[in-house]
């Protein structure tokens, strides 16, 4: 599994235009220029969405701590939306959690997201909802590092990293 975990990183950088073509094949609504707010309905997202990406941005639900593909990851540069291509947070505000998700302590840009509270399980969390898609990104918490004092606790699945340079190999 650890094996599997090293493997993904490391070809990441490099997949990483290919994935952004197949994603805006599929999805006509991704953008990372146009901030248009969509109101879309549940309908047109399951069928355009993959679906471990429906699952959490549509359903809310949470991966697994550990599992995603940014929780521990280091790269340089910019978060998107997985959903639409809306542009949520710099490498620059991300730290090392101990949570297991990928987590940041300001956003890019205010209205990069809204927030609403969210009471499930018991618990008063306030919920983190992508500004252009509504899409279910994770839940915002007191307890990040300065000088926000925030932690934006992160789904890796929907986020899309896209590094500041090309990946060049040295040879
Ligand atoms: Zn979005």
């Amino acid at each position: 599994m650890w094996a599997i975990g090293v493997l993904t990183l490391a070809v990441v950088p490099l997949l990483s235009c290919e994935n952004r073509s197949e994603t805006l094949t599929m999805n006509p609504y991704y953008s990372r220029t146009d901030t248009t707010v969509l109101n879309l309905p549940d309908s047109t997202w399951k069928r355009i969405l993959p679906a471990e990406v429906y699952a959490v941005a549509r359903k809310k639900a949470t991966e697994q701590a550990f599992t995603g593909k940014y929780w521990n990851y280091e790269g340089k540069g910019r978060y998107y939306c997985a959903a639409c291509g809306n542009s949520l947070f710099r490498s620059d505000a991300k730290f090392a959690s101990t949570c297991g998700w990928p987590s940041f302590f300001e956003t890019l840009r205010k209205d990069g997201v809204r927030y609403e509270p969210d009471r499930s399980y018991g618990m008063n969390r306030t919920e983190v909802l992508c500004g252009r898609c509504g899409a279910h990104l994770g839940h915002l918490f007191d307890d990040g590092p300065p000088p926000t004092g925030k932690r934006y606790c992160m789904n890796s699945i929907v986020l899309d990293f896209e590094p500041d340079e090309p990946t060049k190999t040295v040879r």
